[in-house]
C-alpha cells in the first residue's frame, strides 16, 4: 500500500487515452486496469486486519487497556480521517480552497498515516474516478461490484496510473517530497510517533495494537466505504445520471464525505453536506480555518445552480418513472 511511486517517471496511461466507453464494454475495461493478484497489499491487509480485530481484543481482554489509548486512538483516527478529507480529497484532489502551508503539511503528514499512499497518487486516481464515474476508466468503478469498488480494486486488480493530471501538484515540494519519500513518511507518522507517544504515557504496547492498527484499519474502511457505500446507497438529487448517492448514514461512516452526489455534481465545492445539520467536519474545519488566515477562496456552488441542478435531477428521475 505504501510503495512509492516517482513522480517524474513516465506516466503509464495517458488519460487521453482512455476512451469514454459505456460501462458494460468490458474489453475496454481490461485495457485500463489489469488483472493481478497483489499479494504485498493482501498480505498487509491481512496483518493489519489480523492485528487489529484478533490480538487488539485479545490484548484487552487480557490486560484491559487505559483511558489514555482509547482517547489517542479515537483522536488520531478522527485526525488522520479528517487529513484524507479535508487534505487529500477536497485541497489536493479538488482545489475547494487554498490553504496555509502549516494545514498543508499537517494534511500531508496525518494524511501518510493512513497509508493510503501519497496525496500525489491518491488525487490523480480520484480525478480519474470523477473524469470517468462509472466507466471502465473508474479506478474504483461501482458498476463491477461493492468488494471491488471498497477493496478489491487495490487487492486484485493493478490501475494504471497517470501523473498528467497532476500537473498542478507537482509544482508543489512539499507534495512531492511526500510522494517520493512516502514510506518515510508514513512510517514515521502511522507507525512510529503513535507508538512513541504511546511509550512516553507507558502504553507502547497499547499504542501499536490500537493507535497503529485498529486506527488505521478503521480509516482504510470509512475512506474505502466512500467508493462503495456511497456509490451504492442514498438518493441522487442533484445528478441523476452517477451512481453517487447522498446518505445521512453514508456521512457518519466515512466521517463527512456521504453527501456524494452533491460532491459529484459540484466537485470543486469545499462543502459535502450543504445544510447546517448534515455531518460534514472538513467543511467545518476548513470554514472556521478561514477566520484565523489557514485556509482562504473556498469555492461555494450559488444557491442558484444548487436549486438548477435539483431540479433537472427531478425531471430524469421523473421521466425515468414514467418510462
Ligand atoms: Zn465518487
Ligand atoms: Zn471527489
Amino acid at each position: 500500500m505504501s510503495r512509492p511511486v516517482s513522480a517524474v517517471r513516465k506516466p503509464e496511461m495517458s488519460v487521453q487515452q482512455v476512451p469514454p466507453t459505456s460501462p458494460s464494454n468490458d474489453s475496454q475495461a481490461l485495457c485500463l486496469r489489469q488483472r493481478k493478484t497483489r499479494w504485498g497489499s493482501i498480505v498487509f491487509f491481512a496483518l493489519i486486519h489480523s492485528v487489529a480485530f484478533i490480538a487488539a481484543p485479545l490484548y484487552a481482554a487480557q490486560y484491559g487497556i487505559s483511558p489514555f489509548t482509547i482517547a489517542f486512538t479515537a483522536l488520531y483516527g478522527f485526525l488522520t480521517l479528517l487529513a484524507i478529507s479535508v487534505g487529500y480529497h477536497r485541497l489536493f484532489s479538488h482545489s475547494a480552497f487554498k490553504a496555509h502551508p502549516a494545514l498543508k503539511l499537517i494534511c500531508l503528514y496525518l494524511g501518510a498515516a493512513t497509508f493510503q499512499q501519497s496525496a500525489l497518487k491518491w488525487s490523480s486516481l480520484h480525478r480519474r474516478h470523477h473524469q470517468l464515474t462509472d466507466t471502465p476508466g473508474d479506478p474504483y468503478n461501482i458498476k463491477f461490484g461493492f468488494w471491488y469498488a471498497h477493496m478489491g480494486w487495490i487487492m486484485f486488480w493493478k490501475q494504471p496510473v497517470d501523473y498528467a493530471n497532476v500537473r498542478d501538484l507537482q509544482k508543489d515540494p512539499m507534495i512531492v517530497h511526500q510522494h517520493q519519500y512516502f514510506q518515510a513518511w508514513a512510517i514515521m507518522a502511522g507507525v512510529a510517533v503513535p507508538i512513541a507517544i504511546g511509550a512516553l504515557a507507558g502504553h507502547a504496547a497499547e499504542a501499536a495494537l490500537f493507535a497503529v492498527a485498529l486506527r488505521m484499519t478503521l480509516v482504510y474502511h470509512a475512506t474505502f466505504f466512500i467508493n462503495s457505500y456511497t456509490h451504492t446507497f442514498g438518493s441522487a438529487d442533484y445528478d441523476a445520471k452517477t451512481s453517487a448517492r447522498d446518505h445521512w448514514l453514508g456521512a457518519l461512516l466515512t466521517n463527512g464525505e456521504g453527501y456524494h452526489n452533491f460532491h459529484h455534481a459540484f466537485p470543486v465545492d469545499y462543502r459535502n453536506g450543504i445544510r447546517w445539520y448534515h455531518w460534514d467536519p472538513a467543511k467545518w474545519i476548513i470554514f472556521i480555518g478561514s477566520f484565523i488566515g489557514l485556509t482562504t477562496d473556498l469555492k461555494r456552488t450559488t444557491p442558484a445552480r444548487i436549486e438548477e441542478a435539483r431540479r433537472r435531477a427531478t425531471e430524469i428521475h421523473n421521466s425515468q418513472r414514467m418510462v
